[in-house]
């Protein structure tokens, strides 16, 4: 039978699949000796079974039971004991952390009989009523789903009757009184009585947190994430300690670095006289975890030593949660931890320093996207006005964007493709979709471990939190500025729909939108900043490079201007990839390529091809100089010729008029003519790419000459030209070879010319299936998988996009759009196909990809796994690809590293 619970002792940090997370570095402090708590976790492969059939698979009860007992023993305490009564926290814990999603239930064990036997034991009545309330409360919530306010309404009544104001400030008494409340609500609720019976409690409790695997927001947040559907959570059962037993106890949540910026030294907050979920919810505020040096010198310094200890065994950010119960501290919790893209990159950097990781673990920390972050633009502080309020700088960008004061309204603005920013007291995890939808996210309770900071910092959404000196009014409507932090602003009220920036780099808000500037990163990238100037750049650089240095695959870019080739050239492009030549045939000379289509007979035809072929001669030459020495891809053209010519209905709205004005519509009515002849229902399938090239006579070849004559004047210049003439959407090797002798013929008119490779795009699935025999007549190949998609999967990158995807994506046919990301079962297969087929006949095949999953970060992970060469990619995501070619050449093969 499988073994479905695990002591704490038994288990370890690899076992995060068995034991989730949280219950996998539970056991990993445990065999540390760390103080934790006793307890044990039930498997996922537990709740997988609970799941599939309804019920605890045979056999788990017991084996819980069998570790209960030895808890039990361990502490000399019984579950339901009338004078000395064990008391349980049940928390779940999955394989990848999803704050606020799963739940927790603490004080399991408690009754109208057991409460008085811990009142007597810790001597503090108040303590032993209140962690009953806190029983009552979270049972009620997550076991049985009874809605908050029930709740909160009664503590509002209780507080009115003693007329007070403060929670803090209700006796012994009123909580007693409190506690019936709370149970007739949870009876009016769900029908039931409370349940008196602590493993009635457990049992409850612990298919609750199975449950909650499938819950609405869990599977919301899960979808967000790419976090696979089938996981299931484990369950952590611990005994109870606490932190709310006196100015002595306390509870905090704390980081081995500053997860915003990566600045050494400890982070955290602290709250006496608190349980955890005081801290995590924003409800009430901490103070600084240093000032625990004051409160309890003793704890904080075994505090420091502890997290010392963690940050050098796990040889990263931890981040951790402790209760401190009389003077003694407990571990509750440890992992790996969240941190921002700038902090990534830094905490990397600093770990080297210390002789902590190499470079190549190094780069295994950062990843494409977060350097993609870091290029974001930032608020120009020479353009910022006086700051409204200053919070906690919770996750780095400058948001700009209209006040929303509830999640519903921050999908219904973003949907109309408006710019919002989210403001509440704080945030909650029903409030997931708008911080999705929002930009920026701002709060005025809670730190940066609260639930709308961990939460933006996970999605890379803008946030600053505990913005103290807001106001935030959702039923009103207001955010009123009550403090000075600004200077002078005191009193302003914002309403919704006013705009106002925010700063997660600086923790500033602004009113109005404030003008931003490029990151320094960018800067660095483009040679304006020197990379020591900043710790951030610094590390970018140091990063980077040795990327360069590890990575097989090269990084070129897809640039169709000398001035974009130039750009490419210095984010580190190591050569074009993708010149599309149909932008070169727009503007001004639309009216040679309509002269190309209207010519009636060989004579005009070549007349237009010889006007075009100076103008693509000269785009060449610049082009080939912006990359000297470096390969430049030319592509022959590619879309339909009509696309050069006005649109159908517009035309014959012209033709029209000018017929029912009796005026003769000239050259319109010829265009026209051309038009409907050309008109295709679906040109993505029609006359296009390589069929241009064999219908109509003299245009690819107009274009080879176009590039020899190029390289042979830059030749003559004394560059070095490296052109590669590439031709699209060939599905069979025969149009490539027409096409490859029209192009020799008219190069071998040439001397003196470096070898110019001829090599043809994949982007038909039947040339990837074909790609043995296309191989025989191809220098190289380069994957389009814009189209190699689109054709793969037979819809319209245009039409559908728009149309159905969200749907799709809601319903994880996708879980990410198959244009952003390659879809490595499907079109990654005609790929796999493809390069294995084209090796075999041609061992060392240059293979690329100038499709858009060239600078998606996931997909150049598989391109490197299936032996690419190089990716090529728009010239911004240029840093990126080359970060991520390098992280897939230090991986192993799929390994993963956890940064979730
Ligand atoms: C492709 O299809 O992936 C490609 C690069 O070509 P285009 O996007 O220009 O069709
Ligand atoms: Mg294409």
């Amino acid at each position: 039978m499988p073994k479905y619970v695990y002591d704490f002792i038994e288990g370890n940090r690899e076992l995060s699949d068995l034991l989730g997370g949280k219950g996998a570095n539970l056991a990993e402090m445990t065999r540390l000796g760390l103080p934790v708590p006793p307890g044990f976790t039930i498997t996922t492969v537990a709740c997988r079974a609970y799941l599939a059939a309804g019920e605890p698979p045979e056999g788990m009860f017991d084996e819980v039971n069998r570790h209960l007992r030895a808890i039990e023993a361990r502490l000399g305490k019984r579950l339901g004991d009338r004078h000395d009564p064990l008391l349980l926290a049940v928390r779940s814990g999955a394989r990848f952390s999803m704050p606020g999603m799963m739940e927790t239930v603490l004080d399991i064990g408690l009754t109208d009989t057991t409460v008085a036997g811990l009142a007597t034991l810790t001597g503090d009545e108040r303590f032993a009523w209140d962690s009953y309330r806190r029983l009552v409360h979270m049972f009620g919530r997550t076991v049985f789903g009874v809605p908050d306010e029930l709740f909160t309404a009664e503590m509002a009544a209780a507080k009115r009757a003693a007329g007070v104001t403060a929670y803090s400030a209700l006796s012994a008494g009123d909580l007693h009184g409190l506690v019936g409340a709370y149970q007739k609500v949870f009876h009016e609720y769900t029908g039931r009585d409370f349940p008196q019976s602590p493993h009635e409690q457990l049992d409850l409790a612990i298919r609750a947190v199975f449950e909650s695997w499938n819950a609405e927001r869990a599977v919301f947040y899960r979808r967000q994430e790419r976090i696979p559907a089938d996981l299931g959570t484990a369950v952590n059962v611990m005994a109870m300690v606490f932190g709310n037993l006196g100015p002595d106890s306390g509870t905090g949540v704390a980081f081995t670095r500053d997860p915003a910026t990566g600045e050494r030294g400890v982070y955290g907050d602290y709250l006496a006289n608190a349980q955890g979920e005081d801290v995590v919810s924003g409800s009430r505020n901490t103070v600084p975890l240093q000032q625990l040096e004051q409160i309890d010198p003793r704890s904080f310094h075994r505090l420091m030593s502890i997290m010392d200890t963690l940050e050098h065994h796990y040889r990263d950010l931890c981040d951790i949660e402790f209760t401190i119960e009389r003077g003694a501290l407990w571990m509750l919790q440890t992992r790996v931890g969240k941190r921002t893209a700038e902090a990534a990159f830094v905490i990397a950097g600093q770990l080297v320093d210390e002789g902590i990781i190499n470079l190549d673990e190094a780069l295994d920390r950062v990843s494409g996207a977060q350097l993609a972050h870091l290029m974001f633009p930032r608020f120009d502080p020479a353009a910022a006005p006086a700051p409204l309020a200053v919070g906690v700088a919770a996750a780095p960008g400058a948001a700009v964007g209209r006040v929303v004061f509830h999640s519903a309204d921050a999908v219904s603005a973003a949907a109309r493709g408006e710019q919002v920013i989210l403001v509440r007291r704080e945030t909650n995890p029903d409030d997931l979709p708008g911080m999705i939808a929002a930009t920026g996210i701002l709060t005025s309770h809670g730190g940066k471990t609260s639930h709308a900071a961990v939460v933006a910092r996970g999605m890379g959404r803008t946030c600053v939190c505990g913005a103290e000196a807001l106001t935030v009014d959702p039923d009103a409507g207001t955010i009123t500025v009550a403090g000075t932090a600004g200077g002078g602003a005191v009193g302003t009220v914002l309403r919704a729909g006013d705009l106002i920036s925010i700063d997660g780099g600086t923790g500033a808000v602004y009113p109005g939108a404030v003008a931003v500037r490029s990151s320094p990163v960018v800067r660095y990238i483009e040679g304006d900043l020197a990379p020591e100037s900043d710790q951030l750049v610094a590390a970018v650089d140091r990063l980077l490079r040795h990327a360069d240095t590890v990575a097989r695959m090269r990084v070129r870019a897809n640039a169709d201007t000398a001035e974009d080739a130039e750009r490419a050239r210095a984010f580190g492009a190591a050569g074009i990839g993708l010149c599309r030549t149909e932008h070169m045939f727009l503007g001004d000379r639309r009216e040679l390529v309509e002269r190309l289509i209207l010519a009636t007979d060989d004579a005009g035809r070549d007349e237009a091809l010889a006007a075009l072929r100076p103008l693509q001669r000269a785009d060449f030459e610049a082009l080939l100089a912006a990359m000297d020495g470096q390969p430049v891809t030319i592509r022959l053209l590619d879309p339909p010729l009509h696309e050069f010519l006005p649109a159908l209905d517009e035309l014959t709205a012209r033709v029209a008029r000018a017929r029912a004005l009796g005026t003769d519509p000239g050259h319109d009515g010829q265009l026209l003519a051309a038009v409907r002849r050309m008109h295709e229902s679906n040109p993505m399938l029609g006359l296009r790419g390589v069929r241009l090239g064999l219908v109509v006579p003299g245009l690819f070849e107009m274009q080879v000459r176009a590039i020899a004559e190029a390289t042979a004047q830059r030749l003559g210049d004394g560059g070095d030209p490296r052109p590669q003439i590439m031709v699209p959407l060939v599905g069979a090797v025969q149009e490539l070879e027409a096409v490859r002798a029209q192009a020799e013929a008219v190069l071998a008119g040439f001397d003196g010319l470096p070898p110019i490779p001829i090599g043809t795009m994949i982007e038909v699935p039947r040339a990837a299936v074909t790609a043995g025999e296309i191989a025989t007549a191809a220098d190289f190949f380069s994957f389009g998988t814009n189209d190699l998609t689109q054709l793969g999967w037979g819809f319209s990158r245009d039409d559908v996009e728009g149309a159905f995807f969200g749907r799709y994506l809601e319903l994880g046919i996708f879980a990410v759009s198959p244009f952003e990301s390659i879809d490595t079962t499907g079109i990654g297969r005609l790929i796999a196909i493809a390069v294995t087929d084209a090796r075999a006949v041609r061992p060392g095949l240059e293979i690329g990809v100038c499709g858009e999953h060239g600078g998606d970060p996931e997909s150049v992970r598989f391109f490197h796994d299936a032996g690419f060469d190089y990716v090529s990619c728009s010239p911004y995501r240029v840093p990126l690809a080359r970060l991520e070619a390098g992280r897939a050449a230090v991986r192993p093969l799929h390994s993963r590293s956890d940064t979730r």
